[in-house]
């Protein structure tokens, strides 16, 4: 282990921070960059912001007191002089620069107008030897000082054993990785034992092309990300081994003569027909569950695209082959909105059949609670709705077949987590005694952030993915539109004259409290100047501080009509469906990510009226947008298709955010990138499954050192 107890506090919680626990760690922290110490340049050849090291004799040395308190020294080598200057400085300093003494001294350099110039340089004795390699300067944390860092670094490198976890001869099977030629790089391989591409990172020789090593194209870091690619496909590989020795039950209805399946009964009540896509999606997920191996699929289609039947029909077959269903919403407004349309739909059905829709969330009286939990034990509610309070400890199913989860990236990794741990067990209650199998219910995950398919595909290989990629006809596109927030009254003008013609309106704030340093609109406030700006429209309120039941009732009121504006902060963004609102105003919208900014859009255009969303957007003091808020905004403007904004975003943000990288708080990733490394990721996904299967303990050494304690996370 790296750190002992010896390790002072700081230090400790610095390398715990970092992640730095094992020697295996400390020699994967790479650098972020590195200096070059290997040469002593002559101050006459420094070029203006340089990093250099020059060698020279202190000529003077004085404290000065304008513009501020600080020291100034200045030195001289035989090409030319430089001025040192520290504005924070210890007496010790001032005798280690008396005049006459010899230094190496290394900074930056600044062509200024005194000349040439360093503020706050690195001092080094000039009787040390010159390093042969180049310096790394690694990423590292408050209490963690860089010195100490490479110390430890050195010690963990020269402590460590890494043996090759690639499997010898796999090349023959499928070819070696597809490594690109590097123009430098003919004399040496490009194929980098692990522990020499390590070595060498850390300490790479001068001659090295620094830009190889930065934008991470040099053999060595080709080699690292091979390695960590490998590492999480062979994760997923084996999440879904694991998975898959589960078994499922065997969703698939049995046909009674002359009667019509559940699904079927539900098709004939609903107002509408199923798009292509629709039924396309609803064949895929059937197939899956039909099978005894647990489904892990996600269904992607855009806001809007109708994924809630899809959602009904998977739990008409499930419940029609006598398993119960869950479906789950990251909020209560969502899930809410869910239970009543569900229930409105099979209620009828399933009474006939003596059974029941449950509710549950965190927030229902215990009286109510109490009789929807022995109801989900007992088998009778056939179907159970709610928010996450669905996989809290003492909920009890029955015979769970298949759990839902909508909005699913909404949900932290730790949720997902425990809610394949419950669920499993869970499952298996009723139906362990009388076969002796553990089965785990099937899994379906419905999202509208789209994750670039074939990025899905190849990275999770544990998920299949469904996309539904069709609107239902006759919705009019929503027109966008960019306003400056000087322009609000007239805004509000128009508002007034659309709401009074029977039309109903979302007014979206970012916050809900004052926050002086951001300056954004309260809810209340803007609740409050819309109320006097329009005195007979009728209004509600609605933010995530409000109890659950104040929330529900103006949500009620809103969807029969009788509120003609709702202003809301961002709880209203996932799932919302009120399909006679076709006004949608987002204020700030400047501050709105591209994704939200779409799925609040999609709250609107859902009925057959024409829909229009308005981005306020505030300059700020500037007086104007920047570049990149603005290119973010007219991306708005342009383009109403999901996938076209999840790529734009992805652009923006990096695929990171896509992975669920930022919910976990640790990026899964850290030197590979998925965008420029595909050919990397498709090699590592052909060898994975090979090395599970033959190498299994190579696999297992390749996934500790890669992933340590995060490979729980990953399971996710
Ligand atoms: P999302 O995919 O965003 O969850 P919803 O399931 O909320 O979308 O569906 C949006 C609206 O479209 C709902 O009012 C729903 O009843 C309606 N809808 C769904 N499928 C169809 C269809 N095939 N034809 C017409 N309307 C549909
Ligand atoms: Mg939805």
């Amino acid at each position: 282990m790296a750190t002992s107890s010896s390790v002072n506090p700081a230090i400790g919680k610095a390398l715990d921070k970092l992640g730095l626990l094992r020697d295996i760690d400390l020699v994967l922290h790479l650098p972020l960059r590195y200096e070059d110490d290997t040469r002593i340049v002559p101050i006459a050849e420094v070029r203006d912001g340089q990093v250099a090291q020059i060698e020279a004799t202190v000529i003077s040395n004085e404290v000065q007191q304008r513009p501020k308190r600080q020291l100034v020294v200045v030195v001289e080598d035989t090409s030319g002089s430089c001025q040192l200057r520290f504005l924070h400085f210890y007496p010790s300093q001032q005798k280690t620069m008396a005049p006459g003494k010899r230094l190496r001294i290394q900074g930056e350099v600044r062509g200024g107008f005194w000349g040439k110039q360093m503020v706050h340089p690195q001092l080094r004795k000039v009787e040390a030897p010159l390093p042969v390699a180049l310096t790394p300067v690694y990423p590292t944390s408050k209490g963690l000082p860089q010195a100490y860092l490479r110390r430890m670094i050195v010690m963990a490198l020269h402590r460590v054993r890494l043996r090759e976890t690639l499997p010898d001869g796999v090349w023959q099977t499928i070819g070696p990785p597809p490594i690109l030629a590097q123009p430098r790089a003919q004399a040496q391989p490009l194929w980098w034992p692990l522990d020499r591409a390590l070595q060498f990172l850390h300490h790479p020789q001068p001659d090295v092309a620094i830009q190889t090593l930065e934008d991470h194209s040099h053999p060595a870091w080709q080699r690292l990300k091979v390695e960590e690619l490998l590492a999480q496909q062979l994760s997923q590989w084996r999440v879904r081994q694991l998975r898959e020795q589960f078994t499922a039950p065997v969703l698939k209805p049995v046909r009674k003569r002359g009667e019509l399946a559940l699904h079927e009964q539900l098709l004939g009540l609903i107002a509408f027909e199923l798009t292509k896509a629709q039924r396309r999606v609803v064949t895929e997920i059937a197939d899956d569950i039909a099978r005894d191996v647990p489904m892990h699929r996600l269904l992607q289609g855009d806001v809007g695209s109708g994924k809630t039947v899809v959602a009904a029909l998977a739990a008409c077959i499930a419940i029609d082959s006598g398993w119960q269903c869950a479906l789950m919403a990251p909020t209560e407004i969502l899930a809410e909105q869910h239970f009543r349309k569900l229930s409105d739909w099979l209620c009828p059905l399933l009474v006939a059949r003596g059974k029941q829709v449950a509710w549950l969330a965190g927030t229902q009286k215990k009286k109510q609670r109490e009789h929807m939990l022995d109801m989900v034990r007992s088998g009778e509610a056939a179907l159970v709705v709610g928010t996450h309070a669905v996989i809290q400890e003492h909920v009890e199913f029955d015979h769970l077949g298949l759990v839902i989860i909508d909005e699913q990236h909404r949900f932290g990794v730790e949720q997902r987590l425990s809610l394949r741990d419950r669920q499993r067990s869970k499952g298996a209650n009723a139906q362990q005694a009388s076969t002796g199998a553990v089965l785990e219910p099937h899994m379906l995950m419905m999202s509208a952030t789209p994750i670039p398919r074939t990025l899905a595909m190849t990275y999770y290989a544990d998920l299949s993915v469904s996309t539904i990629d069709e609107l239902p006809p006759g919705r009019t596109p929503v027109v966008t539109r960019l306003i400056v927030d000087s322009r609000r009254e007239e805004l509000i003008e128009r508002l007034k004259h659309q709401v009074t013609q029977g039309r109903q309106a979302y007014w979206v704030c970012p916050l809900i409290e004052e926050s002086e340093a951001l300056d954004l609109s309260n809810a209340t406030a803007t609740y409050e100047d819309l109320q006097e700006a329009m005195p007979h429209i009728p209004m509600g309120l609605l933010h995530s501080r409000m109890p659950a039941a104040q929330k529900q009732e103006v949500m009620a009121r809103f969807s029969s009509g009788e509120l003609g504006i709702l202003v809301a902060t961002t709880v209203i963004e996932v799932g919302v469906d009120v399909p006679n609102a076709s006004l949608m105003v987002v204020e700030h919208a400047e501050r709105f990510g591209l994704s939200q900014l779409h799925q609040l859009r999609g709250r609107v255009g859902r009925g057959s009226a024409q829909s229009a969303c308005i981005l306020l957007y505030s300059t700020g003091e500037s007086g104007h947008l920047s570049d990149t808020a603005k290119d973010r905004l007219s991306a708005m403007a342009q383009t109403n298709d999901g996938f076209e904004i999840a790529r734009r975003d992805l652009e923006i943000r990096g695929p990171g955010e896509f992975m669920g990288a930022r919910q976990s708080g640790a990026a899964l990733l850290r030197f590979a990138d998925l965008e420029t490394d595909q050919h990397l990721l498709e090699w590592a996904r052909e060898l994975a499954p090979i090395m599970l299967k033959d190498h299994p303990h190579l696999a297992e050494e390749h996934m500790q050192r890669w992933l340590g304690g995060r490979w729980d996370y990953l399971k996710a």
